[in-house]
């Protein structure tokens, strides 16, 4: 049954406290009930509204109709009353707003128990992964790594490379050029470079003699793709310059990054050849790191030295002076320095090392083939 204020028979401190503590006890049956939200707020409502809440009207029915003389005992009696009344009701909203807490918690728990979502984090592309080894063995002997753009000029493709006009590699059968460029000069057409060499002349004109620089990048061709060719393949090529560099210089240097990418058992072999922009070229050859030079492996013969026991792996040759010629007011005095410059086909050597006969398995994204390297 609710509580309701009872008229006090008299004010002794025998009746008073009796009546206090009944209110107590009727109000802590009330705050014990008390569930919700709207049930907390109703309760404050109840016994401590301002108009009629029920210590208002024990104000009104107590402490005011009492006798002067009474009134201080009264007074003290009531204060106490309100005390407690104010603690029980703040102790019910506090258990409201704790039980909601929990309730968000509870709503909000993850189970720690359940395996996570895995992301798979994939691997460097076995090209990447062989240029970086590349890279690594000219960065060792103190080569930076330079980049250029790979929709390039005819002047930076071809022209400044020594290049004649009637070269073949100008020919859109080789070259993928942009198109509606044939209303600008020949020298500011627009290509996709077709080696990574015009990146050299850019070096060379924003930095002066001494460099060795190595320029990893993807380049493009006219080329339909089969088991060998791809329109977009992948460079590796060096540039070294400075006063008194000889072939032997580069016969050093690259026997020794020959020997740290492929094993210290390869030998090196050197054939003239030739190319627009060094003089003398040569291509270098190394002893065959599949047959280790027999050219036979048991009772088959080697397929990837064509049983010759040597690969052709890069071309190479000291800077033609008439290359210097272009970048002769940046320090290139052709008089004065020479240099040497290789350059590889990366995706040949990967073929190679990873023994695959098809070079579109490197570029069909199969994840099936791609994470055997992995
Ligand atoms: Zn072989």
């Amino acid at each position: 049954m609710a509580y309701t204020v009872p008229k006090l028979k008299d004010l002794s401190d025998a009746t008073l406290i009796a009546a206090v503590n009944e209110c107590i006890r009727a109000c802590e049956a009330e705050a014990d009930a008390v569930e919700t939200e709207a049930e907390s707020k109703a309760l404050r409502d109840r016994w401590l509204g301002r108009k009629s809440g029920i210590l208002t009207r024990i104000n009104e029915e107590w402490l005011r109709a009492a006798p002067k003389e009474a009134k201080k005992n009264v007074g003290a009696r009531v204060n106490e009353l309100r005390f407690q009344i104010e603690a029980r009701i703040i102790g019910a909203e506090e258990s409201v707003k704790d039980r909601q807490k929990k309730r968000s918690v509870e709503a909000d728990r993850i189970d720690m128990t359940l395996p996570g979502i895995s992301r798979p984090i994939g691997a460097e592309h076995p090209i990447i992964r062989t240029m970086n080894e590349i890279v690594a063995v000219f960065r060792n002997l103190g080569y930076s790594v330079q980049e250029g753009p790979e929709i390039e000029t005819d002047y930076y493709n071809f022209e400044s490379l020594n290049f004649p006009p009637n070269h073949p590699a100008r020919d859109t059968q080789d070259t993928l050029f942009i198109a509606n460029q044939r209303t600008k000069p020949l020298r500011e057409q627009l290509l996709l470079r077709t080696h990574t060499s015009p990146v050299q002349i850019r070096t060379m004109e924003k930095i002066k003699p001494p460099i060795r620089i190595v320029i990893p990048g993807k380049v493009y061709r006219n080329d339909p793709p089969d088991a060998s060719h791809s329109p977009m393949f992948h460079q590796v090529e060096g540039l070294a310059v400075d006063t008194n560099i000889t072939f032997g210089d580069l016969k050093g240097t690259l026997d020794h990054a020959m020997k740290a990418f492929f094993g210290s058992n390869v030998k090196t072999s050197f054939r003239p050849s030739f190319f627009p922009f060094t003089e003398p070229s040569a291509e270098l050859m190394v002893s065959c790191f599949v047959c280790g030079g027999s050219g036979r492996r048991g009772s088959d013969t080697c397929r990837p030295c064509k049983q010759t026991g040597w690969i052709e792996i890069l071309g190479c040759g000291m800077v033609d002076p008439n290359v210097f010629e272009f970048v002769k007011d940046n320090g290139y005095d052709p008089a004065r320095v020479s240099g040497f410059a290789f350059g590889m086909g990366a995706d040949r050597i990967a073929l190679l090392k990873y023994g695959v006969d098809d070079l579109q398995l490197f570029f069909q994204n199969d994840v099936r083939f791609l994470r055997q390297f992995a």
